[in-house]
């Protein structure tokens, strides 16, 4: 799956599941909020692509998410990339075949999701509002780079940087102070598995199980089989798919917001 698909599925998935929470388990957020883990959890969905790198020192290639903070990202997804390598051939078995990059390993994983998720919550939890912050500034970066990939592209990476860091200090100055944000780790963590699965429907696949051996191979990668595999890029992503999670993102939206707008103009329903 491209870039902007991963990034929609996010926002689709996230929202869906707070419009859920609000109406069956009267769990109700905030405006601000819904909206900060929608782009947490959209940033989120393109994490896992930050281990595909290019050419640091040209500053050429790599995945797309790897191009949001310009040149520090893409040093970053090579950084990404190694780990990614090195655990590959610290945990493969004899069937498991060589390598020589890490893009859809580590960062595909059960574990890196719960790591991630764990992570960002517990820095969130020792370092408060700072934590918040930067976790929102990187997040909502990645997140612009991939909902609106044409506009980000024309823009460049300065002005996604500048873009993510004037809403995380939005954010920052309208969120209350007093509290852990265990939502922000959780929209990460989110993000990171719907990103898997994403790729799961491609024909490539993902090493879903590990660390789980079978058959003499720890980096299994599982996938749909080629008959009915999306094409990365086809009509059946672009146009399919993404209509279908827009829908799905802009009915939880209305569905959330409807019904305090109509109670401020005191419409009961
Ligand atoms: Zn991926």
């Amino acid at each position: 799956m491209m870039g902007p698909s991963h990034a929609l599925s996010g926002a689709a998935v996230w929202l869906a599941g707070s419009w859920a929470l609000d109406q069956f388990a009267d769990y109700h957020q905030t405006p601000l909020a819904v909206a900060v883990g929608t782009a947490v959890c959209a940033g989120g969905a393109l994490f896992p692509d930050l281990d595909l790198s290019g050419k640091v020192t040209r500053n050429q290639g790599g995945a797309t998410v790897a191009r949001t903070f310009g040149v520090f990202s893409l040093f970053l997804a090579e950084v990404m990339e190694k780990i990614s390598l090195g655990v590959y051939y610290a945990t493969k078995l004899s069937k498991d075949p060589k390598r020589n990059n890490g893009h859809r390993t580590l960062t595909h994983t059960i574990p890196f999701t719960v790591l991630v998720g764990w992570g960002t919550t517990a820095l969130c939890a020792a370092y408060g509002k700072w934590a918040v912050v930067g976790i929102l500034f990187f997040m909502i970066g990645l997140a612009l780079r991939g909902l609106f990939d044409r506009w980000a592209e024309r823009a460049g990476w300065v002005i996604v940087t500048l873009a993510s860091a004037g809403a995380a200090w939005y954010t920052f100055a309208n969120l209350p102070g007093d509290r852990g944000y265990p939502m922000i780790g959780l929209a990460v963590g989110v993000g990171c598995f719907v990103h898997i699965l994403g790729d799961m429907i491609t024909r490539a696949g993902v090493p879903i199980l590990w660390p789980i051996p079978i058959k003499r191979r720890m980096w299994m990668m599982i996938g749909l089989p080629n008959k009915i595999a999306l094409r990365t890029g086809s009509k059946a992503e672009v146009v399919v798919l993404r209509a279908a999670m827009t829908a799905v993102a802009v009915l939880a939206a209305v569905g959330l917001v409807a019904p305090s707008v109509l109670r401020k103009f005191n419409i009961d329903i």
